[in-house]
């Protein structure tokens, strides 16, 4: 047998069982919810519950902090294998695994990993909210402003188009604690949704296209 790397679009025969488990449980736990979903703008909280028991939410958390133990690779294609049947359950997953759980995972302290990955794994969301009203792409002009007061900080300023900001419990705000710094200035704080003085702000309503409106 050929000792060469495979290639990364060759899943493995564990990985191939493990997608056949997701495929099964998109086409029946979520298919049926899509179009209402839709309509309503809202995620099916059974959904959240399911991809929580599935071990979904917390797929390359490694054992020791009650994740899945599975690798970046695998997340990926979980998340590719939910988007065949809604991207938008898809991306709740993608956000919680690829930017939140592996932030933490990366440059989180022992002590903010023991607290939260098996939190992640296990009962709640997490988002990433680093976008703000003029700052997309371009994140490093971001102006949320973090200032050290007593022995932590303050965060002032508002974040836009976060992913899981509605069901979220956890939230890693970006802001910087020097804006003559430019980019160096940014860091992350990790935000409870309890916090004092956080709010998670109103939700727009899905947009319609009405029957006499214009596709041009
Ligand atoms: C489904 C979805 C989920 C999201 N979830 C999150 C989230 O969880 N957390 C979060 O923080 N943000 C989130 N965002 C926001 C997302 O990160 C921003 O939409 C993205 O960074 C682009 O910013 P913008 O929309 O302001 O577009 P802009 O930055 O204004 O860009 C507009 C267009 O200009 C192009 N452009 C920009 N700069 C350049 C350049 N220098 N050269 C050439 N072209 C350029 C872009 O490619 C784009 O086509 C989400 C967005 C979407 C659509």
């Amino acid at each position: 047998m050929s000792d060469r790397p495979r290639p990364l679009t060759v899943p493995t025969e564990d990985q191939q069982q493990m997608l056949a488990e997701v495929r099964r449980f998109a086409e029946e736990g979520i298919r049926p919810r899509v179009a209402e979903m839709d309509a309503v703008g809202k995620l099916d909280p059974a959904i959240l519950k399911t991809l929580f028991e599935m071990g979904l939410m917390g797929i390359d958390i490694p054992e020791e902090y009650g994740g899945s133990g599975m690798s970046f690779t695998d997340a990926i294609l979980v998340i590719i294998e939910l988007a065949r049947v809604d991207p938008s359950v898809s991306v709740v997953c993608d956000v919680q695994n690829t930017l939140v759980n592996n932030a933490i995972r990366r440059w989180g302290t022992e002590a903010q990993k023991k607290k939260y990955l098996p939190k992640l794994a296990t009962e709640i969301v997490g988002a990433y909210a680093l976008s703000e009203a003029g700052s997309g792409s371009d994140a490093f002009s971001l102006r949320a402003r973090a200032t050290a007061e007593g022995d932590g900080w303050k965060l002032s300023g508002s974040k836009l188009w976060i992913t899981n900001g509605y069901e979220a419990g956890l939230y890693l705000v970006f802001a910087t604690v020097n804006p003559e710094a430019g980019y160096k200035g940014i860091t992350c704080f990790l935000v409870e949704r309890d916090d004092p003085g956080f709010k998670v702000g109103k939700k727009s309503a899905p947009r319609r296209r009405s029957r006499s409106s214009s596709t041009t």
